[in-house]
């Protein structure tokens, strides 16, 4: 006789760690689909419990050869991955490049690790949006470490790196401009910087020119910037040939028992939390006062003011916004 049960639901096969459950559920909020976000709400009391780490730094210094060779650590430490790519400046969508990139290869076949890349989604949504909810759903399916990797440095519109618990900065020997972005103030000071390639004969160069400006960054900064007093390490290493990762595991590790030792964990998830209602509510707003405002004739009319320079655009502005709560209210 067949047993007659229902069948789990996406959210339990999910939580339940099914790996074909968590590809359909982030396809759906690549999607932007509303059963994506029931999903999300379903399973967020589940989140919190991953190591999220974000990885960051400019194209071809090695994150994606790093990451695989950490993620050969965390393995065999008997950890479970997952790792997101996201690279915004890619029209490719649904899984393509990044993460099906020959450095993740050898750990397709493993249960224990799943790799998904996103791209740039065009109008809807947003990247940045998505991937927070996508490392939501890898955290409540149960992946111990959850690697971030985005390319490119400063990228405002990519903020995951901001809510990942600990940043790591990649760079390589030569790559000037990081360090103009980090001596400038364009990027703030990472927890880990690693420098790979460290094969490279100006490394300890680069080593040194980075001490200098973490140092002088520390100069201005108010106690509340400097983090604790945690001593941003600088590691190198040789992501080909996996030299250098046992001591980036190491100071990952370190980073995190010091975050929650100081209770910054705890601080840190509920400023990043903020920031994640704020900018969906911005992005809905956003959306919302678009809608609105597409066929309407009484805005062309303002805009057609401030086009011929009889009204100011911060002025059409407090108009727009008088006119979008009357009609709000209209509604109700
Ligand atoms: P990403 O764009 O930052 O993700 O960089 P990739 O991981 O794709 O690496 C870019 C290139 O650098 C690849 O050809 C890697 O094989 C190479 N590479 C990565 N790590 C090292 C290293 O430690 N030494 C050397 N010489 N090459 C490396």
């Amino acid at each position: 006789m067949i047993a007659c049960m229902d069948a789990p639901t996406l959210a339990q096969r999910l939580l339940a760690g099914d790996r074909r459950a968590l590809a359909r559920a982030i396809t759906l909020i690549e999607d932007d689909r509303p059963e994506g976000w029931e999903l999300v709400r379903e399973v967020y009391p589940h989140t919190g419990n991953a190591a999220v780490v974000g990885f960051t730094g400019p194209p071809g210094v090695g994150k994606s050869t790093l990451i695989g060779a950490l993620t050969k650590a965390r393995r065999l430490a008997g950890r479970t991955v997952g790792v997101l790519s996201i690279d915004p400046s890619s029209p490719f969508t649904h899984g393509a490049l990044l993460g099906d990139r020959i450095r993740l290869s050898e750990h397709f076949l493993d249960q224990g690790v799943f790799i998904r890349s996103m791209a740039n989604r065009g109008a809807l949504g947003g990247l940045s949006e998505a991937a927070l909810q996508t490392a939501l759903l890898l955290d409540a399916a149960g992946r111990q470490d959850v690697f971030v990797e985005t390319v490119g440095v400063g990228q405002a519109e990519i903020d995951i790196i901001d809510h990942a618990d600990t940043i790591v900065l990649v760079l390589m020997p030569g790559s000037g401009d990081s360090i103009q972005a980090l001596k400038a103030g364009v990027m703030e000071i990472p927890d880990v910087i690693v420098i790979n390639k460290a094969d490279h004969p100006l490394t300890d160069t680069m080593v040194r020119e980075i001490r200098g400006v973490l140092s002088l960054a520390n100069l201005d900064r108010t106690p509340e910037e400097v983090r604790g007093d945690w001593r941003v390490p600088i590691i190198k290493t040789e992501a080909t040939r996996g030299k250098g990762v046992t001591e980036l595991v190491a100071r990952l590790e370190e980073h995190r028992a010091h975050i929650l030792a100081a209770g910054q964990l705890d601080e840190r998830r509920a400023r990043n939390l903020r920031s994640e209602v704020l900018a969906i509510a911005t992005s809905r707003m956003r959306r919302r006062l678009e809608e609105d405002i597409r066929e309407d004739v009484e805005f062309q009319g303002l805009l057609e003011q401030v086009i011929q320079r009889r009204l100011d655009p911060a002025s059409a502005a407090t108009l727009l916004l008088d006119h979008a709560a009357m009609l709000e209210r209209s509604v109700e």
